[in-house]
């Protein structure tokens, strides 16, 4: 029994990520997202790589743009879709995708399709909302396609990322296959780790976001050095900004700077949002009981939080008082709040700007982060120096590659397929799998190739190759 694989973004990138599983008649996609920088030809899902295939089901991992902001491009070009997601992926995905929305229409670039735009309008968003299906953790569901042979059986199990976010099991005629998604194996402050069964499975799809390098996650160290920086800074009476995302870390690092103030590492001072993360802070209380929190109960709406008031930016009291702001966007791109802080923070030798997030190489958020004081460099398409203190820290939503590797160990897949990182990564991650686990086939797909995956008769589960193709592959 073998099943069609064809990633359709998210090949050695983290990217508009998309995988097509074709399984004994059944076509299953998942995830429909949108590149995070690209607008141009690699901005949405690359669909035309399908060919003739049908799909019957798209399954949305969790609601982070990279793989959601693409769903109504998907949508557009598949209408017949069954969109299948967790309860609170659902209730996020709507703010998400209105707000991905209103950035295109900002961010609108010269080579951007623009028909492209009229399917983040308003009242198709609210349309697609009444087609999504909530489907529950643990609790298998069976699905077939129009040209299906055999059921399917799709489970999906908590992944530890951000809330709502979901690995996705699929069984059909005795073979198994796994996408983990984006997945974390160790608590964060506020979400507990992934709940994921580590038994076999034929084939694992996963992530390598931070194979590219060997630094385990170390929360409580991070915590600690994030805490003595903030207490520094706001001792010489300076502020401190935190560039964040609004789905995930900012509920995290809320959750951190609220542990911080209660064991008096940092003074008690104001903390400022803003922007759609109150929103977001709010659907996360929704299902502070049913959804793995590590403290069940806990409401980050109830963590004390002041509104930035963006009439009057620079007169907000965090200006002139000692205070924490975190804001938007995590990367400080162009036309965010982060971004229009970070102009004036740089000029105040007092204040400090802590990174607590990735950061692409081409955005802004990268080139602050790894400037020098005094040093000028470019900040977006303006030269800047900075005499503020910069600090940048890990608190990562992905797994380790220490943690991968142990369990992909566990589940000893007959193939593995690397996706959702750099080359780099994806290779790193290869390389150590490959000294455990000798006999699995590792694959590295490329961007629309179609691969033939599972129980293979004719021995090729037995060596190991990046970037092995199968024989029979098509560019479609
Ligand atoms: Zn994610
Ligand atoms: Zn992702």
């Amino acid at each position: 029994m073998t099943a069609e694989l064809i990633v359709l973004g998210g090949a050695e990138d983290i990217g508009a990520n998309c995988t097509y599983i074709g399984l004994d008649g059944t076509g299953i996609i998942i995830d429909a997202g949108l590149h995070p920088r690209d607008r141009g030809q690699h901005a949405f899902p690359a669909l035309a790589s399908l060919g003739e295939r049908s799909a019957d089901v798209l399954v949305i991992s969790h609601a982070h743009n990279d793989h959601l902001g693409g769903l109504p491009f998907v949508m557009r070009a598949m209408p017949h879709l069954r969109p299948l997601m967790t309860h609170a992926t659902r209730d996020l995905t709507h703010v998400m995708l209105h707000n991905t929305g209103r950035l295109l229409k900002s961010d609108i670039t010269a080579w951007f399709p623009t028909e492209s735009l009229s399917y983040y309008n308003r009242e198709q968003i609210e349309l697609l909302r009444h087609a999504f299906e909530a489907v529950p953790y643990d609790d298998p569901i069976r699905l077939k396609g129009w040209h299906g042979r055999h059921d399917v059986t799709m489970t999906l199990h908590w992944s530890g990322h951000i809330l709502g976010a979901a690995s996705v099991m699929l069984e059909c005629n005795g073979l198994s296959i796994l996408h983990t998604t984006d997945i974390q194996f160790d608590d964060q402050a506020l979400i507990g780790k992934a709940a994921v069964p580590r038994h076999h499975v034929d084939v694992l799809i996963t992530e390598a976001t931070n194979c590219g390098h060997d630094t385990p996650n170390d929360r409580v160290g991070e915590t600690k050095r994030l805490g003595k920086f903030i207490a520094d800074v706001t001792n010489e009476n300076g502020s401190v900004l935190i560039p964040s995302f609004a789905l995930g870390k900012t509920q995290e690092i809320l959750r951190i700077l609220y542990g911080l103030m209660r064991s008096g590492s940092i003074p008690s001072i104001p903390i400022y949002t803003g922007g759609m993360g109150e929103r977001i802070n709010k659907i996360y209380d929704q299902y502070c009981y049913t959804e793995p929190f590590r403290q069940p109960g806990f409401e980050v709406s109830d963590i004390p939080q002041e509104r930035v008031d963006m009439n009057a930016l620079f007169s907000n009291d965090f200006m002139s008082k000692p205070s924490i702001v975190v804001a938007q966007s995590g990367m400080v791109n162009k036309g965010t709040l982060s971004h229009a802080l970070a102009r004036v923070w740089m000029r105040n030798p007092a204040f400090g700007i802590a990174f607590i997030g990735y950061q692409d190489p081409d955005t802004p958020g990268w080139s602050l982060s790894m400037s020098e004081p005094g040093v000028p460099f470019m900040f977006g398409t303006r030269e800047m120096t900075r005499s503020c203190k910069v600090e940048r820290f890990r608190f990562s939503a992905h797994a380790s590659k220490e943690g991968l590797v142990d369990f992909i160990g566990d589940v000893r897949p007959g193939t593995l397929c690397i996706t959702h990182g750099s080359p780099d990564a994806c290779d790193a991650l290869a390389l150590a799998v490959k000294e455990r686990l000798p006999k699995t086939r590792i694959l590295i797909p490329s961007l629309g190739r179609r691969y033939t995956v599972g129980r293979q008769t004719d021995g090729q589960g037995a060596s190991a190759h990046s970037h092995q193709q199968d024989p029979s592959d098509g560019v479609g």
